[in-house]
Parts: structure tokens; C-alpha cells; sequence
């Protein structure tokens, strides 16, 4: 990767979140940019500490695992690809923050290894937004809530808000539909749980960032942007 093309990719990155912003109303500090590395090889993420990027998505466990004990500076890891149970262990071992959880069960998996481990696991619900049969997350709202309702009396886990994949369109409006019904779905969880600091929406890829946070998002997961085209 080269570092050059990298600090420039970024740097239209931030130009656009600013706009996008500005149109929107809101402060630029509010969100968070992750660079998304899967596929690519350890030089990648290294380029990206050197300019100034802390914040990192895989999809995949193993992957991750083989790439990131490479990275010897401290970096805030997260796995964003679905968490098969048989790669929980080695997931609360390596990630700060898992976005993708979606069953009940999975969650129970990872509060158990995190007891082992005595730590605690930051995590995300993944809903289905876009109605997309290949995409994972929750469908139905009463799911979703009856879920999170059984995670919150998990102790070694924290949910922390929302993420969802936009739909595969260039309908610009059915995307933007899909960011808004997670912020809306974000916002009646605060009002169900007064008590919860539960206010990450992570929502936003290359295609699509600059509407997701015009939709309130919080978090916007950028690969393509940054590091050009996967192979
Ligand atoms: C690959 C991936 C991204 C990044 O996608 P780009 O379009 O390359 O920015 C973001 N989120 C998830 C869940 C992904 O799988």
C-alpha cells in the first residue's frame, strides 16, 4: 500500500464526512471511521497506523487473528463478518468489540469465554435493514427486543448500540430508508431503556457513508475508500 495514495484516500474521506456533516447539521466528531482490512495483507493495516487510523475491522476470526498479532502497535479491533460459534474463544481474545451478534445463543457463547478470559466484550446488534436474504442481522423488532432483553442480563457483555449493512442498490432512497429504520429502531431502545449508554449506530461503507451520516450514524465502516478495490 502506498502511503501516499492512503493519506490522500483518507483525506477525501474526511472532506466528504465534513460535507456530509455540514448538510446535516451535525459535529464531525461525532463519527468514528473504521478501516475495513479484510482481505488485505498486515503492510495495509500498518500504513494505516502510520496515518493516524486506531480504528479496525475484520469479517473473519481467523483472519484476523493471523494479520493483527503481526500489528505491534495498539489498535481497537472489531469483527464486523457474522461470529460462527466455534470461533467465539479465539474472538474474545482478540476483539474489542463485536458488531454482529444476532442470536441469542452466540451471546451466551461469548459471555461464558469472556468470564474464562475476566474481560469484557463490547457489542453491537446486527439487524437486517434492507430485507436482503444474503445479508445476517435481526428481522422482526419484537426478535430483536426480546434478545437484547436476555443480553442485558449477560454481565460480561456490553451492548453498545446498532450496525447495519445498506442495501446493494443505487436506489439512493431505499438506502437511506434502510440507515433511518435503524436510527429510529436506536432511538425507541433508548426510550425502553432509560438507564442503557447505548448509542452507537454503526452504519456506512465506501458506497454509501455520506447518507448514513446524514441518518445519524456513528460509525462508518470504510474499505474500498481507503485501500482501493478488493481483489
Ligand atoms: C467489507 C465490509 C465493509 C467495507 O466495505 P467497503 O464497501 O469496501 O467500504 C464494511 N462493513 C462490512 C460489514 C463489510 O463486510
Amino acid at each position: 500500500m502506498n502511503l501516499e495514495l492512503l493519506k490522500n484516500n483518507m483525506e477525501n474521506v474526511r472532506h466528504n464526512i465534513e460535507s456530509a456533516c455540514e448538510k446535516a447539521g451535525r459535529d464531525s466528531r461525532e463519527i468514528r471511521v473504521m478501516a475495513v482490512t479484510k482481505t488485505h495483507p498486515v503492510e495495509y493495516v500498518k500504513a494505516a497506523v502510520l496515518s493516524g487510523l486506531r480504528l479496525f475491522g475484520e469479517n473473519r476470526v481467523r483472519e484476523a487473528y493471523d494479520k493483527y498479532i503481526q500489528v505491534d502497535k495498539p489498535v481497537e479491533l472489531h469483527l464486523i463478518g457474522h461470529l460462527q460459534r466455534n470461533k467465539a474463544k479465539t474472538a474474545v481474545r482478540i476483539f474489542e468489540c463485536i458488531q454482529s451478534i444476532d442470536r441469542i445463543e452466540t451471546a451466551e457463547v461469548l459471555d461464558r469465554y469472556c468470564k474464562e478470559l475476566g474481560r469484557r466484550m463490547r457489542i453491537l446488534l446486527e439487524v437486517n435493514t434492507s430485507g436482503e436474504d444474503s445479508k445476517h442481522g435481526f428481522r422482526k423488532e419484537s426478535d430483536y427486543f426480546l434478545t437484547l432483553e436476555k443480553i442485558l442480563k449477560l454481565e460480561n457483555l456490553k451492548p453498545e448500540g446498532l450496525m447495519t449493512i445498506g442495501p446493494f442498490t443505487q436506489d439512493k432512497s431505499a438506502v437511506r430508508k434502510s440507515f433511518a429504520c435503524l436510527k429510529k429502531l436506536l432511538d425507541k431502545t433508548q426510550e425502553r431503556f432509560p438507564g442503557l449508554d447505548f448509542s452507537v449506530l454503526s452504519m456506512g461503507m465506501s458506497g454509501d457513508y455520506e447518507i448514513a451520516i446524514e441518518e445519524g450514524s456513528t460509525l462508518i465502516r470504510i474499505g474500498t475508500a481507503l485501500f482501493g478495490v478488493r481483489e
